[in-house]
C-alpha cells in the first residue's frame, strides 16, 4: 500500500478558533434551527437572506483572498464551520451553505482572473449571490468524463447547450460554476469550468426535484439553450476544467465529512441523552449494555473520522495532495452516517420512527453521503487505483 504513508497529524486549534467555533454555534442555534421544521415543509430554505446574514457574520469564504471577499483564515477555520453546521437540525440547510462556501467557489478563488472573482466570488462571500455547482448531468454523474453539455466558442462568447442535473440550490442561485464540453477531444480532456449567471436568456429550471431527505435543500434539473456567456467567465485555462473539478471535488469532499462528524457526534449524544430518561424493564434504558456498548462502538468509529478529518485538513494547511485521505474520509463517513442514524432511530423506539422526532429527519438526510459527492464505490475505485490494489 505504498501512498498510505501520510504521518498522522491533527489540527491544534487556537483560542481564536475557538472563539469562532462558539459563534458558528451560536448563529445556528439562534437563526437556523428555530426555522428548519419550517423550510423542511416548504420544500425549500430562503438561500438569500440566509447567506446574506451568514456573510455579515463573515462566514463564507473563510479562506479566500480579503481582496476578493475572504476572510484570509487558515483552513483550520473550515473545519470548525462543518463541524459546527453539522449542528443543524437539518442536513439540507449544511449542504447547501457548503456549496456556496467548499463546492462552487474554491476553482474561481483559485483559477479566476481578478475581474471574475469580482464580479462573481464577492458577492458569493458577501453572501448577496447564491452559487451552485454544475457538474452531474442525465447521462454522467459517478463518471464525469461522461459530460455532454457543450460550450462552442463564437467569438468573444460561448454558447452553451445541454442539461445539468440534481443540482443543489439550483432554483435559487444566481450563477453556477459550470462543467462543459469545449473541444471534441472526448473523454476527460477538452472541458472547461465557466461560470454562467443564471439569468442570461435560454438557462431554465426544467423541474425542481422532490427527494427522500435534504428537502429543505431546493435540488433542480437545468437546462440550456443557445446559452451565451463570455469566453471571459471561464475559470482557469481553457480545456483543464477536468482537473481543475477535481482538486475542487477535494474541499467538497473535506467539507461534507467535517459536517458529518458534527450530525455524528450529536446523534449519539442526544441518543444517549434519551436512553438515559427513558425506563424499560424497571431501569433507564442506559443501563442496559448492549445499548452502552453499541453506542460505545459507534462512538469509538466517530472518534476514528474525526482524525482522519483532522489529518486531512492537516495535510490540506501544509498544502500537501489531499486526495488519498479526502477519499478515506468519505468512504467512512458515507457509510458511518447510515449506520449512526440507523442505529440512534433504533434505540429511540417507536418515537424514533415518528416523524417529530430528529432521528426520522436525520435517517433520511444521512442517506445522502454515501452517493453525492461521488458515491461510495468511485471511492473504493480511487482507492483501489492510488493503492495499487489494480492489474
Ligand atoms: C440530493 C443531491 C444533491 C446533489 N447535488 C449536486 C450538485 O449540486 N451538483 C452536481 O453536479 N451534482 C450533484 N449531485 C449529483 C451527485 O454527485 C451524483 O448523484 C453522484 O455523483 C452519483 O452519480 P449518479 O447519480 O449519476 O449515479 P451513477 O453514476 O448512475 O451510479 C449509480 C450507482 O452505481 C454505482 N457505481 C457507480 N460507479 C461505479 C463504479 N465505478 N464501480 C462500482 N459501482 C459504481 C454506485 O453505487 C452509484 O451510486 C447531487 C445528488 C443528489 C442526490
Amino acid at each position: 500500500m505504498a501512498p498510505a504513508a501520510v504521518p498522522f497529524r491533527s489540527v491544534r486549534f487556537s483560542a481564536e478558533h475557538e472563539q469562532f467555533r462558539a459563534s458558528v454555534r451560536a448563529f445556528v442555534a439562534r437563526e437556523i434551527n428555530p426555522c428548519v421544521d419550517e423550510w423542511e415543509a416548504a420544500g425549500v430554505f430562503p438561500a438569500h437572506d440566509l447567506f446574506a446574514r451568514l456573510g455579515a457574520a463573515g462566514f463564507l469564504g473563510l479562506e479566500y483572498d480579503p481582496g476578493d471577499g475572504g476572510q484570509g483564515a487558515d483552513h483550520g477555520y473550515t473545519l470548525v464551520l462543518g463541524e459546527e453546521l453539522g449542528g443543524i437540525d437539518a442536513n439540507g440547510v449544511a449542504m447547501a451553505i457548503s456549496v456556496q462556501t467548499d463546492m462552487a467557489t474554491p476553482s474561481l478563488a483559485r483559477f479566476g482572473t481578478p475581474a471574475l472573482k469580482a464580479r462573481y466570488l464577492a458577492p458569493a462571500c458577501r453572501g448577496e449571490a447564491v452559487a451552485a455547482i454544475a457538474v452531474t448531468e442525465p447521462d454522467a454523474g459517478s463518471d464525469v468524463a461522461g459530460l455532454r453539455t457543450r460550450a462552442v466558442r463564437d467569438g468573444d462568447e460561448w454558447v452553451l447547450n445541454g442539461t445539468k442535473l440534481y443540482i443543489t440550490n439550483g432554483t435559487q442561485a444566481d450563477w453556477l460554476c459550470l462543467l462543459a464540453r469545449t473541444s471534441e477531444e472526448g473523454g476527460h480532456r477538452g472541458m472547461s469550468q465557466i461560470v454562467v449567471p443564471t439569468d442570461r436568456p435560454g438557462v431554465t429550471v426544467s423541474r425542481k426535484l422532490d427527494k427522500l431527505g435534504n428537502r429543505c435543500s431546493d435540488t433542480a434539473e437545468l437546462a440550456f439553450v443557445d446559452v451565451r456567456v463570455p469566453v471571459a467567465n471561464t475559470i482557469g485555462e481553457i480545456g483543464r476544467g477536468f482537473q481543475q473539478q477535481m482538486a475542487q471535488f477535494q474541499n467538497e469532499r473535506m467539507i461534507a465529512c467535517y459536517i458529518a462528524w458534527g450530525q455524528m457526534h450529536r446523534a449519539l449524544d442526544r441518543t444517549a441523552e434519551h436512553l438515559k430518561h427513558r425506563r424499560a424493564f424497571g431501569e433507564p434504558l442506559i443501563a442496559n449494555q448492549h445499548l452502552q456498548y453499541e453506542l460505545a462502538s459507534l462512538a469509538a468509529e466517530v472518534e476514528a473520522l474525526r482524525q482522519v478529518n483532522h489529518g486531512c485538513a492537516d495535510s490540506y494547511l501544509a498544502g500537501e495532495d489531499t486526495t488519498r485521505l479526502a477519499t478515506v474520509a468519505k468512504l467512512l463517513a458515507g457509510r458511518l452516517n447510515r449506520r449512526v442514524a440507523d442505529t440512534c432511530l433504533q434505540f429511540h423506539g417507536g418515537l424514533g420512527y415518528m416523524e417529530e422526532t430528529w432521528t426520522a429527519r436525520y435517517l433520511r438526510d444521512a442517506r445522502l453521503l454515501g452517493i453525492g459527492g461521488g458515491a461510495d464505490e468511485v471511492m473504493l475505485r480511487t482507492l483501489a487505483r492510488l493503492d495499487g490494489f489494480t492489474p
